[in-house]
Formats: structure tokens, C-alpha cells, sequence
């Protein structure tokens, strides 16, 4: 039998970050410029200092899970959880900082996906907690959260397996860094579509979200 497509966390994450530049990150991926990838080290270390308080406090750490969703198998490790009675609580450690309220989406969806991995372990209620460098923000899953999910598993699959490309979710500050600017301004230049493009639907979840969960 085929295997059944896997989806990751993380790309859910970055697809609800941006899905344009998910499409890039996964069929073209350039070069990452220094600088991101000194940051990336500089987030390795501060998240490996994490896990070892995290290890300490008696937390699981970066276990792998994964289950079927339909015809896409849901994979990730969280950063660490643990069980409290029926309850689990899963933390994911993010090195930047968060929104003034709340928590990024991308975020939320990040630990959401790792919410239902952990219900399909039996835990009838999860507890997610987003830490950033100067916030926390804690909030329990709700089925609105897991309706979002499964729509974003969906579309992230679509993407990786038909290579379609997605909605640009644009912002003055997520394009200025993008190392993908110029090839996503010039693949749309001139182009008036009447399509629905995967993950257009995000722009106004997000503003009514206002990026608080
Ligand atoms: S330029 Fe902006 S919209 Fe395009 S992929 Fe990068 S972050 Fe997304």
C-alpha cells in the first residue's frame, strides 16, 4: 500500500506564517543568507538550554508522534509536554518575540497540531503553552482550533504534493526579510486572476483572529 503523504508541524506552522512562502521553501529552497542562519544557531542553543531545564522539571522532550489524519499522516515532536490526570500540556519554546497580546497564529496551529497527536494518545483535553523570549501565552485547544488545523493539513498537502502555489500572505515586515521577495512580487505582476488560491482564506482569519488565540 502507498504510504500516506506526511505533513509536519513545522510546515504547518510556516504555511500559516505565509503559505506563498511555504511553497517556496519546499520547491525551490534558496540559500539561506547568513545572517538566518546565525540566528538559527543563536534559537538551536537557547532551545537546547531549554530542553535540559525542561528535562530537569521532568518534562518529555522531543518525542516523536504521529497519526493518520484522513489521507495525510500528522507528524511532530513537541518541544516538551507533560501529563497532568487526562490533561496534557504541551510547550513549544519560541526564541523571537511574540505579539503584544496573545500568540502568532503560526504559532498556535504549530501547537495545535501537536495537541491532537497527543489526543490520539488518549488525553481527553490539552493545555498549549507558547514561550517566547519575553512572553507566555497559555490556551486551551478548542474544536474551532482543530477545525483550522485540519483545513491547514489539507491545504499544506496540496501544496507539497501538486506543487500549486499558494495565496501571498503579505506584510510590510515578513516580506522586507524574505529571502523569496523579489521571485513572489514578480510571479504576481500582472496577474489578475479570479481564482481562489490555497490559503487566501488565512488573510482574514488572521484579522479576525487579530493574532491573539
Ligand atoms: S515576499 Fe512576503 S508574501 Fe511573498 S513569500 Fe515572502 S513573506 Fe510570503
Amino acid at each position: 500500500m502507498k504510504p500516506k503523504p506526511v505533513v509536519r508541524a513545522s510546515e504547518v506552522r510556516l504555511y500559516t506564517y505565509c503559505p506563498r512562502l511555504y511553497f517556496f521553501e519546499t520547491h525551490v529552497r534558496a540559500r539561506r543568507p547568513l545572517k538566518a542562519s546565525l540566528r538559527l544557531i543563536l534559537g538551536r542553543l537557547q532551545h537546547l538550554a531549554h530542553e535540559v531545564l525542561a528535562r530537569l522539571r521532568g518534562y518529555r522532550v522531543e518525542e516523536l508522534l504521529e497519526a493518520d489524519m484522513g489521507g495525510v499522516r500528522l507528524r511532530g515532536k513537541p518541544d516538551y509536554y507533560t501529563v497532568r490526570g487526562s490533561t496534557a500540556v504541551v510547550v513549544e519554546f519560541k526564541s523571537g518575540r511574540g505579539p503584544r497580546v496573545g500568540a502568532w497564529l503560526s504559532d498556535v496551529m504549530q501547537v495545535v497540531s501537536y495537541a491532537i497527536l497527543l489526543s490520539r494518545l488518549k488525553y481527553t483535553s490539552v493545555v498549549g503553552i507558547v514561550r517566547y523570549r519575553r512572553s507566555t501565552h497559555t490556551f486551551k485547544v478548542t474544536s474551532e482550533h482543530v477545525a483550522t488545523l485540519l483545513r491547514l493539513v489539507d491545504e499544506v498537502a496540496l501544496v507539497k504534493n501538486h506543487g500549486l502555489v499558494p495565496h501571498p500572505l503579505r506584510s510590510y515586515r515578513k516580506c522586507l526579510a524574505c529571502t523569496y521577495k523579489v521571485e513572489c512580487f514578480t510571479m504576481d505582476r500582472g496577474l489578475n486572476l479570479d481564482l481562489e488560491e490555497p490559503g487566501s482564506w488565512l488573510e482574514g482569519f488572521m484579522q479576525s483572529q487579530s493574532e491573539v488565540t
